[in-house]
């Protein structure tokens, strides 16, 4: 078994006892026991964070920023290792691994550009001999709570751009993959970051309260599910903290009868099936418009069966696609596909009976394509989270635009055409705050807003980019007038 420690003020402790366990949903063994942190556990980290900021506030921003550019080194030399260990604990396969840490490790590297992003404005003689100036200065402490599916790279979105802008931070990662985060915390510790500038504690929903109801804690970034970052938003503005909260998705694509197929395909079998589906820009829903079903469905299909599932644990091989995070998870997909059934949809390529020879336990599950699916079925309205992908059938692009708004979330959705006026008019109407044009997962990268619509996003800025800059600090405006003798007087004396 893996220790999964703590880290606070700069030590690292391991907890025992009352931990939930963490698998290797590859084998469905049990590689680790993520502690189960209280009240008493968020307050020494708190208070840790809080006794770092003034002396980390102070350090110019060209020096906390070289911290990043160590970090940012270290990161690329243990990628391997990392990767393996996200593979491990959460079953992405290598490449999928590297892909998500690629997309953390750009956030590292934003956050050494911190001494430009801080630069505020001026303004000489906002009345005659007035100036004014706005100055960004950090919260305080800061916190995180992130879910399953990145146990890297969203962590990484958060506490590297919170720290350079001079807060201190307390982490709490998902129990389901702790020990990712362990690692990218430990990286950070050798790059030089000083103690307590950033905490990491583990636990479920009585660390999430008490974080999210202690008095330093300033800021609260959450990413997770809809009704926990619902919660999280009401419970945390409540008490005072700035609070953006990235919630679940389900996203659609539209594909026009003009569309390139071959490129079609390739594109929407990685944004459903990538990751297992299990990412909130996975492509769920294709939405197919007049003659474009017909020219899809058979080569979609097709490609779906040619998928291989297996172990992402193993050095040697990797499949093409992994397990689902765990068995009661997998339970939840299946009875989501059955209902469909049961309501009428068509399953085209069913997986839910996928097995791996050599990993009879994991928790597997083969690519899974259901047509004729209606608005009002459940697997319709719910986040699925695994790899189906539902296949709606329109007439036309309005309807197609009416179909993907009806979804209470908006995190991303994607058109495929050769026509520029049906790209414009998709773009323009659809509701959703990421918006791919022949790309099937337009999910942001580290110096864009991750922008969610909808039940996707609560709260006013949002992850990454200038808002994340903006959400990490507040501004100060000055105004400054000198009194006494004019300029030309003082030189004389
Ligand atoms: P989750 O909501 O179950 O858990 C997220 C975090 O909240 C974890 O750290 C967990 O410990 C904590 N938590 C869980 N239940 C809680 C409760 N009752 N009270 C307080 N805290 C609680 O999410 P998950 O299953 O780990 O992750 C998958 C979800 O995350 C999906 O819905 C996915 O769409 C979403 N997600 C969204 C984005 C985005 O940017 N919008 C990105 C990645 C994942």
């Amino acid at each position: 078994m893996t220790d999964c420690p703590v880290y606070i003020a700069g030590e690292w402790r391991v907890l025992r006892g009352d931990g939930t366990p963490v698998f290797n949903p590859s084998t469905g063994e049990v590689i680790a026991e993520c502690p189960a942190g209280d009240a008493v556990l968020v307050d020494e980290a708190a208070q840790a964070a809080a006794a770092a900021f003034p002396a980390w506030r102070d350090t110019p921003p060209v020096e906390r920023a070289r911290v990043f550019f160590r970090y940012r080194q270290l990161l690329e030399e243990n990628f391997d290792r990392l990767c393996r260990t996200v593979s491990r604990e959460h079953g992405k396969t290598h490449a999928e691994a590297r892909g998500s840490l690629f997309r953390g490790l750009e956030n590292v590297e934003y956050a050494c550009g911190i001494p430009s992003l801080l630069m505020g404005d001026t303004l000489e003689n906002i009345a005659r001999g007035v100036d004014c100036e706005t100055m960004l200065q950090p919260l305080g402490v800061c916190a995180g709570i992130t879910p399953f599916n990145f146990p890297a790279m969203v962590p990484l979105w958060m506490f590297p751009v919170a720290l350079a802008c001079g807060n201190t931070f307390v982490l709490k990662p998902s129990e389901k993959v702790p020990l990712s985060a362990v690692m990218i915390v430990e990286l950070l510790e050798q790059a030089g970051l000083p103690k307590g500038v950033l905490n990491l504690v583990h636990g479920g929903r009585d660390v999430v309260d008490a974080i999210l109801t202690h008095p330093v804690v300033k800021a609260v970034s959450f990413v997770g599910s809809t009704p926990i970052a619902r919660y999280i938003y009401e419970t945390g503005t409540k008490h005072g903290k700035r609070v953006q909260a990235n919630g679940g998705a389900k996203n659609y694509i539209v594909v026009m009868p003009d569309a390139d197929i071959v490129k079609t395909v390739d594109a929407l079998s990685t944004a459903a099936f990538g990751c297992a589906g299990e990412r909130c820009m996975a492509g769920s829903t294709a939405i197919t418009v007049g003659a474009a079903a017909d020219r899809l469905l058979p080569a979609l299909v097709d490609a779906a069966r040619t998928i291989k599932v297996g172990r992402t644990d193993l050095t040697t091989s990797q499949p093409d696609m992994g397990p689902v995070i765990t068995a009661q998870h997998r339970e939840r997909v299946l009875s989501l596909v059955a209902s469909s059934e049961s309501e009428g949809a068509k399953i085209l390529c069913d997986g839910r009976s996928a097995r791996v020879a050599d990993a009879p336990n994991g928790f597997f599950l083969g690519a899974t394509i259901v047509d004729e699916v209606q608005q009002n079925m459940t697997l319709a309205r719910e986040e699925v989270f695994g790899p189906v992908l539902n296949v709606m059938r329109t007439d036309d692009l309005g309807r197609a635009i009416e179909q993907a708004n009806q979804s209470a979330y908006g995190n991303g959705a994607a058109i495929f055409t050769n026509s520029g006026k049906a790209a414009r008019e998709f773009k323009h109407r659809v509701n959703a705050g990421m918006i791919g044009i022949n790309v099937g997962v337009p999910a942001t990268m580290a110096m864009f807003p991750f922008t969610g619509w909808g039940e996707s996003f609560f709260g006013d800025l949002h992850i990454q980019g200038r808002e994340g800059v903006l959400f990490y600090t507040q501004q100060k405006v000055v105004s400054t007038r000198w009194f006494g003798e004019g300029v030309g007087d003082v030189w004389k004396k």
